[in-house]
């Protein structure tokens, strides 16, 4: 099973991390997890199709990681790409979709009409919402889903994927949280999400101290990454969704080493690890 980073950034720009985007793929099957800023871009550097994508993933409706979902789909038919997308996300996902899809039906229909293309299924868009906890079978994946704490928003998820006896988990976006620990135990990949402290500082009006408190506390924050990642016993942590993108690695490295001693990684968009 091998994951790919394709995006490991957040909301705020910057042209070496994109928006939040993984792709988990087996010799059979390819599941995209999130579609932030950038996504097709970066599928293409990793020499992925769009066409034979066997599903998308959402961890939650933050614009950073579902805004290129309409870039996706219109891409994928571009590049001939003949079956249904089937999309799993959670409660909200089938009313977001069908108003993404809504927004561009009179652009899409003239396009339909006057390019002649020989199918299009790939504006078929099947929609699953996610319960509090379940399983997905694509091909030979096993996916469980599970709930995550990133308060205020409701509905947040994190995911195991499961693939002759090794376990990918994914944290989406959450603040330290009992049932990712739970759902994570000995997965040989962790990928987390993580809130650098210390990088950013209050601006003036724009970002207030207040801004700062609210951002860090639905997050998971650099200084309990390493624990969190002790307690999941995770033998490799790989870090991802930087708050800010741009920081100091050595620093970071340091702080985690202090509770975790496994591998870890500072993911980059486009890095390769198997499990
Ligand atoms: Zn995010
Ligand atoms: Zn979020």
């Amino acid at each position: 099973m091998q994951l790919i980073l394709l995006g490991t950034g957040c909301p705020k720009v910057d042209y070496n991390r994109f928006g939040p985007a993984n792709l988990i793929s087996t010799i059979n099957a390819k599941v995209l997890i999130d579609c932030g800023s950038g996504v097709t871009q970066r599928l293409e550097q990793a020499k992925i199709s769009s066409t034979n994508i066997d599903a998308l993933l959402l961890t939650h409706l933050h614009s950073d990681h579902v805004v290129d979902l309409y870039q996706l789909i219109i891409s994928s038919w571009h590049s001939y790409r003949v079956k249904p997308w089937k999309v799993y996300g959670p409660k909200g996902t089938r009313k977001f979709v069908r108003s993404i899809m809504q927004a561009w039906e009179n652009e899409r229909e003239q396009r339909i009409l006057f390019e002649q293309r020989s199918s299009i299924n790939a504006f078929n868009i099947i929609v699953q919402e996610f319960n509090k906890y379940g399983k997905i079978k694509i091909k030979d994946l096993i996916i469980e889903y599970f709930e995550v704490d990133h308060q205020p928003v409701k509905y947040a998820y994190g995911f195991n994927f499961n693939h002759k006896k090794k376990k990918i988990t994914i944290s989406g976006d959450t603040k330290p949280c009992n049932n990712l620990m739970k759902f994570a135990q000995n997965a040989d990949i962790l990928l987390h999400e993580v809130f650098i402290e210390g990088e950013l500082q209050s601006i003036n009006k724009m970002r207030t101290s207040k801004t700062l408190h609210n951002v860090k506390s639905y997050h998971t924050s650099s200084k309990d990454v390493g624990k969190v990642a002790k307690i999941c016993q995770a033998k490799k942590l790989v870090l991802t969704h930087f708050v800010p993108p741009k920081f100091n690695e050595k620093k970071l490295i340091n702080t985690i080493k202090k509770d975790f001693s496994n591998k870890m990684i500072i993911g980059k968009d486009l890095l390769k690890i198997t499990a």
